[in-house]
C-alpha cells in the first residue's frame, strides 16, 4: 500500500542538511501552515555554521541548529538531504529520533505523486533526464526536469501546473532513503564502482539503484540498458516479478516485446510489440555509443507517456550536448577541443574515448585522486589516444597506470603539475585533426571548486590560443 502525504498532517518536522535541498524544504514546509506542520526544525550538521541565510529563516519561524551531526527531541519526520550518508552518525540520530526517516525526493513524490517519471545510473543521468524533459516538452506535455539536476524537487511541488510531468534524475544516494516512491516509468542506465566511500560497498550501490523499481506495477514501464552485465541481471529480476521491461542496448537488437536499440544507424524503439524508427544515429549532436542508449532511453520513455514519433524525431535531432559533458568547445589550426569536465570516473572517460576515432585523441587525465582502480582505463588510453597528459594530484599514478597497461607499445605519457600546463602541452602535441580532450577520471577537488569551474577554466584556455592553435 503505498502512502502519499498530500494533504496529511505532517506534525513536528525536522529537515537535515544546510544546503539547497534543506532550504527549498523548509521554505515548503512553512508554505504549508500550521494545519498540516506544528514546527520546523533545521539541523545543518557538525560542520555548519549559522550565516545570513539561516537567521532570515529563523526570522521566519524555522529553528536552526548547526555545529552538531546530534538530533534532540522528538520528530514525526525527518527529511534528509542527499549526501548525508546512511550510516552517519547525522542520518543515524535522526532515525532514533523520529517516527519517519525519508529523504528529499520521497518526501516530494509523497506531496505530489502524479506523472513522475525517474532516470538513475552511474553515467549519464543528467544527459538522459534533460533530453527526455526536452522530449516530452517537444511532445506538447508540460516536463521539468527535478533531482539531481539542481533543481529540488519539493520546491517545484508548490506551482506544479496539472497535468506536468516531473523527469527526476536521481542519484544513489537519494534513492538509498526512497521506499514509496513510485515513477511511472524507471530507467537505469548502467552501473559502474563509483561512491564506494559512501555506499560502503558495490552490492550496498547497486541495490540502492536497484530501489527505483521497487513500486512498480504491470501497468509501468521499466528501461534497462543492458549493455552492463550488472543491469542485465537486473532486468532479468524485474521481468521474473512480471514488469514490462524495455532492454535497452547499443550492441544487439533485444528479442522481446520492449525495445530500444539501434538498426541500420538508426535508433528503434518497439513498445508492445509495436516498432517506430527513429533518427539515425549520425544525425544528432551527441557524440559515442553511449549517448546513442542515453536517447533510446529518453525516446523509449517519452513514447511510452504519449509523446509522436515525429516529436521524438525532432527533438532528438535539435538537442546539443550538454555543457561539460563531451562539450566540442572549438577547433584551432584543424585540433578540435572538447570539453568532458564531468568525466570524474573512468568508466565515463572509457565512453568518450570511444566516441573519437582511435589515434586521434590527446587526452588530458588528472585531478583529484579518489583511489579507484585505473586498470581498464589505462588499456582503453593506450588503445585509442596520440597521447595521454596526466596532472595534478592522480597525475604520477595516471601515468604509471597508462605507461604499464602501454609498455613499449609508443604512446607518449606525460606528466605536468597542473591543468594549465597540462593543457599547453597536449596542444603542442596535437596535430590538424586530433581531439584534445579534457575527460579527467578524477573529481576536481585539487585544484577547483568544481568540475563546472575545472572545464570554464579549459574553454577559457581553449579561447586564448590563437587561430593556428598557438598558445598565445
Ligand atoms: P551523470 O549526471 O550521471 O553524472 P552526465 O550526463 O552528467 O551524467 O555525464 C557524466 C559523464 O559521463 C560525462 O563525462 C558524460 O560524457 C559521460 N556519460 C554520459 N552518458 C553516459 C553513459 N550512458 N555511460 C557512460 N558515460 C556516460
Amino acid at each position: 500500500m503505498q502512502s502519499s502525504l498530500a494533504g496529511e498532517r505532517l506534525g513536528k518536522v525536522c529537515v537535515l542538511g544546510l544546503g539547497r535541498t534543506g532550504f527549498a524544504v523548509a521554505d515548503y514546509l512553512l508554505g504549508l501552515g500550521s494545519e498540516r506542520v506544528t514546527s520546523v526544525d533545521l539541523y545543518g550538521g557538525a560542520k555548519s555554521r549559522p550565516d545570513d541565510a539561516t537567521h532570515a529563516l529563523e526570522r521566519r519561524g524555522v529553528r536552526v541548529i548547526c555545529g552538531t551531526d546530534v538530533i534532540e527531541g522528538d520528530y514525526d519526520l525527518a527529511i534528509v538531504s542527499p549526501g548525508i550518508p546512511e550510516g552517519s552518525e547525522f542520518f543515524v540520530s535522526a532515525v532514533e529520533h523520529s517516527a519517519l526517516v525519508i529523504g528529499e525526493p520521497e518526501f516530494a513524490w509523497r506531496e505530489s505523486p502524479e506523472r513522475w517519471v525517474a532516470i538513475t545510473g552511474t553515467n549519464g543521468k543528467t544527459t538522459t533526464t534533460m533530453l527526455a524533459t526536452e522530449l516530452l516538452c517537444c511532445g506538447g506535455l508540460e516536463a521539468q526536469a527535478v533531482g539531481n539536476v539542481g533543481v529540488v524537487a519539493t520546491g517545484k511541488v508548490v506551482n506544479r501546473p496539472d497535468d506536468s510531468w516531473f523527469v527526476a534524475e536521481l542519484s544513489s544516494f537519494q534513492l538509498a532513503t526512497s521506499s514509496e516512491l513510485h515513477p511511472r516509468v524507471a530507467c537505469l542506465l548502467n552501473i559502474t564502482p563509483d561512491h564506494l566511500e559512501w555506499h560502503g560497498s558495490f552490492e550496498a550501490y547497486a541495490q540502492a539503484k536497484e530501489r527505483l523499481f521497487q513500486n512498480l506495477d504491470k501497468a509501468d514501464l521499466a528501461i534497462v540498458c543492458v549493455d552492463d552485465a550488472y543491469c542485465r541481471e537486473i532486468a532479468d529480476r524485474l521481468e521474473e516479478r512480471g514488469l514490462r521491461v524495455c532492454r535497452a542496448s547499443a550492441h544487439a537488437i533485444p528479442d522481446t516485446p520492449h525495445a530500444a536499440y539501434q538498426h541500420e544507424g538508426r535508433l528503434m524503439v518497439r513498445l508492445d510489440g509495436r516498432d517506430y524508427t527513429l533518427v539515425r544515429r549520425d544525425s544528432m549532436a551527441l557524440e559515442g555509443d553511449h549517448n546513442v542508449l542515453n536517447a533510446l532511453v529518453a525516446s523509449a520513455l517519452a513514447l511510452e507517456v504519449g509523446v509522436s514519433k515525429e516529436a521524438v524525431c525532432h527533438a532528438l535531432l535539435t538537442f546539443e550536448p550538454l555543457e561539460h559533458r563531451i562539450e566540442p568547445c572549438g577547433e584551432r589550426g584543424g585540433i578540435r577541443f572538447v570539453n568532458d569536465s564531468k568525466a570524474t570516473n573512468v568508466d565515463s572517460v572509457e565512453k568518450a574515448l570511444m566516441a573519437f576515432v582511435p589515434g586521434t585523441i590527446v587526452v588530458m587525465l588528472g585531478g583529484h585522486d579518489k583511489g579507484t582502480d585505473l586498470g581498464s582505463l589505462a588499456h582503453a588510453v593506450s588503445a585509442r589516444c596520440r597521447a595521454a597528459v596526466c596532472y595534478g594530484e592522480a597525475g604520477p599514478r595516471i601515468a604509471a597506470a597508462v605507461r604499464e597497461a602501454d609498455s613499449g607499445m609508443g604512446l607518449a605519457v606525460f606528466e605536468e603539475p597542473h591543468m594549465a600546463e597540462a593543457f599547453e602541452r597536449a596542444v603542442l602535441l596535437a596535430r590538424g585533426g586530433d581531439v584534445v580532450l579534457l575527460s579527467p577520471a578524477c573529481s576536481s577537488f585539487d585544484e577547483f571548486s568544481s568540475f563546472q569551474e575545472r572545464g570554464r577554466a579549459f574553454k577559457d584556455m581553449v579561447v586564448r590560443l590563437d587561430a593556428a592553435g598557438r598558445i598565445a
